[in-house]
């Protein structure tokens, strides 16, 4: 991480710009406006630490386990990371920071898998607590790194220990990633970074198809541009119009993921099927970007 995001009061701003360079013009969000939405009242500081929890949270493994078919959670207590294995190897979804890949590659083993046989490394957003492991991931497995075109340039700030991105192929809205018998969506669904990545697949359980979503964030940044408010108005239309069983999202506590694996039970139905909750996170976050907008009006 760059010197400037060094002391603690500038992890967070550094963990939502990915670097230095734009750390000047990103203030850590603030505790107003609030909304109440489901009956819980948030900010944009509530949502963050919400997100973000603390160092520990950040840095600690989750217990790694099966969200469903051949999705696995290998992240952080507050940082997600996802293993989509197949038989012709493993996609990552989410490197998080660098100093979490060893650990994210120790769940992937405690779950029985290989981490050399990651072939593809996806992210959500070029963010550094997304995506700053990348390159060492590049490095641990070899794996194929793909990202949004739109993202790119952000990506490209973000050189842990000088590393360069090691992007590798350039996606479009719509593409898809194939591996093994698994196809992965890339939607564009832009707002929080120009080229956040929402990604959609089909996974298999107890004879069934479901619909996964794994949610980019959708937490607008201050101030809101007309340019960013133009991005979230086609977001928020296109997510909704996904077909979704299975809530996902780049931080845990976008779909309460810790409630969900307590409820887990060996032979009991799988509660991270929740289509009635797949935009309890949108509800939230377009709440809180009407309310910033007319905030700025003032
Ligand atoms: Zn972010």
């Amino acid at each position: 991480m760059p010197s400037a995001c060094a002391s603690k009061a500038a992890v967070f701003a550094c963990a939502l710009v990915g670097g230095a360079v734009a750390l000047a013009q990103t203030p850590a969000p603030g505790d107003s406006p609030s909304v109440t939405v489901g009956g819980r009242t948030y900010t944009p500081q509530s949502i963050l630490a919400r997100n973000m929890g603390t160092d520990e949270d950040q840095t600690t493994a989750f217990p790694p386990h099966k969200v469903i078919g051949n999705v696995y959670y290998v992240g952080t207590r507050t940082l997600s990371s996802y293993l989509i294995a197949t038989p012709a190897g493993h996609i990552l979804l989410n490197s998080t920071y660098e100093r979490n890949v060893r650990t994210i590659a120790a769940s992937v083993a405690q779950l029985g898998f290989a981490f050399a046989d990651v072939k593809i490394l996806l992210g959500t957003h070029a963010h550094g607590d997304h995506q700053e492991g990348d390159a060492l991931v590049k490095e641990l497995t070899g794996a194929q790194v793909m990202a949004m075109d739109e993202d790119v340039p952000a990506l490209r700030l973000i050189t842990p220990g000088g590393k360069p991105h090691p992007v590798a192929r350039v996606l479009h809205d719509g593409d898809v990633v194939t591996l093994g018998g698994v196809s992965l969506v890339a939607h564009l669904t832009a707002g929080h970074t120009r080229g956040c990545t929402t990604w959609t697949m089909k996974a298999g359980e107890g004879g069934r198809s479901y619909d996964v979503v794994f949610a980019c964030s959708y937490r607008a940044p201050a101030p809101v541009t007309p340019a960013i408010e133009a991005e979230f108005r086609r977001t928020f239309t296109i997510i909704r119009s996904l077909p979704c069983d299975v809530p996902l999202g780049d931080h845990p506590a976008q779909y309460d993921m810790a409630a969900k694996f307590a409820r887990l039970r060996p032979g009991g139905s799988n509660p991270f099927i929740d289509p009635s909750h797949c935009w309890s996170e949108a509800d939230i976050q377009e709440a809180m970007l009407a309310a910033q907008l007319q905030a700025q009006k003032r």
